[in-house]
Formats: structure tokens, sequence, C-alpha cells
């Protein structure tokens, strides 16, 4: 149906929420509590992969694309998309907007999360810019991307940083009820940190544990994810924050 998406998952009906990585795991670390919070209160919401994520020292397409079948299936993801970018080469260009501006067009999500804008890995920061340039072009009309004109409402980004920044996020998410889920989705990844790493498997999550352990401290619940955003978050009410 949509020459330029083989494979592409259902959009009949408009995703709540879009999230892009550069690699298939990068979601999964940034915002897998997020992503399985949502998904329990019954959004509908969707991963876009930009690359395969590969080569990797331990891992080859085929099984990172297991990985990633297990770890969407730990989050309960049931839509998830890979561009099919190349990996080490990801360019903010302008086929790559116009291919990724389509496909929000499709998808139609009302929200997008984006990696953090400042990163050490040139693949992080090509997909922040290409996010938020294929986001303006999605609005288009009388062009020729497919789909009608739509634009996310909103943009947030979550950290999954190679750089060692201290980050200022703009909220901190609550997921002391999500952390053993998203752990399960960072463990479906046994190529990229278990395979052929010195630090056994529990000390990889431990650090994990500990940095979203740091988070819940900071707004006083056990687990926490942070999120930035450029533009100001809107409220309804009180009622949400803690
Ligand atoms: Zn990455």
């Amino acid at each position: 149906m949509h020459t330029e998406y083989p494979d592409l998952p259902d959009v009949s009906k408009s995703l709540d929420v879009l999230v892009v990585a550069p690699h298939p795991d990068d979601a999964e670390l940034g915002m897998g509590g997020a992503i399985c919070k949502m998904i329990r209160q019954g959004l509908r919401v969707g991963v876009v992969d930009l690359t395969n994520g590969e080569p990797t020292p331990f891992g080859s397409p085929e099984i990172r694309a297991q990985e990633t079948q297990l770890a969407s299936k730990c989050l309960g993801l049931e839509w998830r998309y890979n561009l099919g970018f190349k990996n080490r080469f990801l360019e903010a260009s302008l086929e790559n907007r116009h291919r990724l501006a389509g496909l929000f067009r499709l998808a139609r999500p009302k929200w997008i999360f984006a990696p953090f804008w400042s990163d050490a890995h040139p693949d992080h920061v090509a997909a922040t810019e290409l996010v938020e340039a294929a986001r303006f072009w999605s609005k288009l009309t009388k062009s020729d991307i497919p789909g009608d004109p739509f634009h996310p409402e909103r943009i947030y980004y979550y950290y999954c940083i190679h750089l060692k920044l201290v980050p200022q996020p703009a909220f901190v998410l609550d997921i002391s009820a999500e952390w053993s889920t998203k752990a399960a989705s960072i463990e479906a990844y046994q190529s990229q940190f278990v395979t052929g790493r010195t630090l056994p498997p529990e000390g990889f999550i431990e650090r994990y544990r500990e940095e979203a352990g740091f988070w819940g401290k900071t707004i006083g619940v056990r687990y926490g994810e942070p999120f930035a955003s450029k533009e100001p978050i809107g409220m309804q009410d009180f009622q949400s924050l803690i």
C-alpha cells in the first residue's frame, strides 16, 4: 500500500505517540519506562528505529532484529518500524527528512519523542536534527511527501546520551512500577550489553537501576526517567503533579 514504506505496521488508526530512535535499544534505554507506562494507560505508542544499529562488535543484523523483537514484546509495544537508514552514516539529509516526514503524516502521532540534542554520537545528533526538520516538513502543503499535511503537536526529548552529561530535565516521570519491565527490555539486547563484556549482566543493569533511582530521588519516588523540552510544557491542572 505504501510503497515507500515496505512492511509498515497498520496506520489506519493514528498513533498517540511516536518515539524516534537512532538505533534499536536507544528507545528502551532512554524511555523504556515511559513507553511501558503509556501503553499500560491505553495510549497507542509506536517506535521507529532509524537504522539497524549494526555493525557492532558482538551483534549482527539478524541478532539485533531478534533482540529488538524481544524488547518490544517486553514493553508491550505493538507498533515498531525500521526506516533502514545507514548506521554510523546517519544524516539529516533532505531525502531522509522526506521519508521521516512521510512517516509522521501516515502514522499521525500527537506527540513525538526524539533523542536529546547534545551528544557525542553523530547518529544521535543527526537523529535529533532530522526529527525536528521532519516535524516541520510534515505539515507542508503542495509537496510530494506521502500522506496528508500533519503537524505533531508536541516534541519531547529523552536521554540516551554518550556524553558524560548531567542533564537538567524539564520533567521527570515516575517509573517505579515500570522499572522491572524497562530492565527486561534492556536485557533483551544481549549482543549490546552482555555478550563479550567484562561486566556481568547484573553489573550493567545495576548501573541503569542506580541512574533511575537517582532520578526517582529528585522527585521523591523510587525510580524516574528524565525528559527535556525546548517548548513550554502545557498543563490542564495540578492533579498529576507530584
Ligand atoms: Zn544509539
